[in-house]
């Protein structure tokens, strides 16, 4: 067993998974899991399944060819690259688009392997990450039908991902518009209208998303079960489905201000320092290269993170009630950056339970 460690509880996972699951159904929506944080991890996502999710979802064909042996169908949120088109026909059942380049590469090569792919078409609202302006849709829509090999069987699009725009009513409902059209002109079975991601769970709580709407996109909130863009715990879910673990390897009491000449840190920035005195400093074997140390917070009461190079986080334990000794271990809470950092950091050893 080796240290850092991110601890992934399957159990808690699969509750709250079905906590939101079932809290969407009230509202006519269907959840598909956003398996991208977590790597598409097949044991976690097999525990979000059983928990009721109608698809799994991920930015990388690589991680859906992983979810291969799961028997529910396959998301790519990611608008697939021109150079992917053979994967993504192969192990995605549908893909979110907005060029029509591509989608008729997707139909060109679905034709070859004796398919339909199904086709989601991103509308931008105005968040101005991926999508099709909301002027041009319906010639989009015209474009589309005339692609062969492909089926559209929905309108998306991502709210507070680039430009920070919430979802509203309104930005929701221009969806159904376009389904509608869509329906009319090209006869396109639209099932899904897919109003964003965890973002705008809050906003469909609080009544203030149109009937239309019948599917998210979700992560953030079911693996943390904490809402962060409205700062507030999903309630009944575990936040702690997820745990990281790192080793104690110096203590020591020490200034708080460095001594000497002050240059560049191992970053290249000017660090300040607060003179507090002297302090009892804890150096975890826990670094950049492991986890962004901005989106982690310790469990332990009283500890601080002071700060961290690549290979060592500093904590601040002078208020810790509990006794520490080298060898120790700690454990830590992580937003959505950490627990996104420590699936990808090859260092980080995963435990699932
Ligand atoms: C990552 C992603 C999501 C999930 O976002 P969360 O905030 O984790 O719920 C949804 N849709 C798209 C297109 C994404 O890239």
């Amino acid at each position: 067993m080796s240290y850092p460690q991110l601890i992934a509880n399957r159990k808690k996972l699969e509750h709250n998974t079905k906590i939101i699951v079932d809290r969407c159904a009230e509202y006519g929506v269907a959840v598909t899991a956003v398996t991208k944080c977590y790597c598409g991890l097949p044991v976690l996502a097999e525990a979000q399944v059983v928990a009721g999710v109608s698809m799994l979802a991920d930015s990388r064909v690589e991680n859906l060819k992983k979810l291969k042996d799961l028997s529910i169908p396959k998301m790519l949120i990611r608008i697939p690259m021109l150079s992917q088109v053979k994967e993504v026909v192969k192990f995605a059942d549908i893909s979110l688009n907005s060029e029509i380049s591509v989608i008729k590469a997707l139909g060109a090569e679905a034709i070859t392997m004796n398919k339909t792919h199904k086709i989601m078409l991103m509308i931008d609202v105005g968040d101005l990450r991926e999508g099709v302006m909301i002027e041009e849709a319906k010639a989009m829509v015209d474009q589309i039908g005339k692609v062969e090999g492909v089926e559209l069987i929905g309108i998306g699009a991502n709210y507070a991902c680039f430009g920070g725009v919430m979802p509203e009513y309104d930005n929701i409902a221009v969806l159904s518009e376009v389904a509608l059209y869509a329906e009319e002109t090209i006869g396109a079975p639209i099932e899904i209208i897919s109003g964003g991601n965890s973002c705008t769970y809050q906003v469909m709580r609080e009544g203030r998303t149109p009937d239309s709407l019948n599917h998210l996109r979700l992560g953030e909130i079911i693996l943390l079960g904490y809402d962060s863009m409205f700062d507030r715990k999903i309630e009944g879910s575990y936040t702690d489905a997820f745990t990281l673990v790192a080793e104690i390897i110096e203590l020591k009491e020490k200034p708080s201000k460095p001594i000497g000449t002050i240059g560049i840190d191992a970053f290249g920035n000017v660090p300040v320092f607060e003179d507090k005195g002297i302090r009892k400093r804890a150096i975890l074997a826990i670094g950049r290269q492991d986890i962004r140390i901005e989106n982690i917070t310790p469990r332990l009461e009283g500890a601080e993170i002071v700060g961290g190079s690549s290979d060592h986080m500093i904590l601040d334990v002078t208020q810790c009630e509990k006794d520490l000794k080298v060898g120790d271990l700690v454990e830590f809470d992580m937003a959505y950056g950490g627990l996104l950092s420590a699936f990808t950091s090859e260092y980080v050893e995963k435990v699932i339970l």
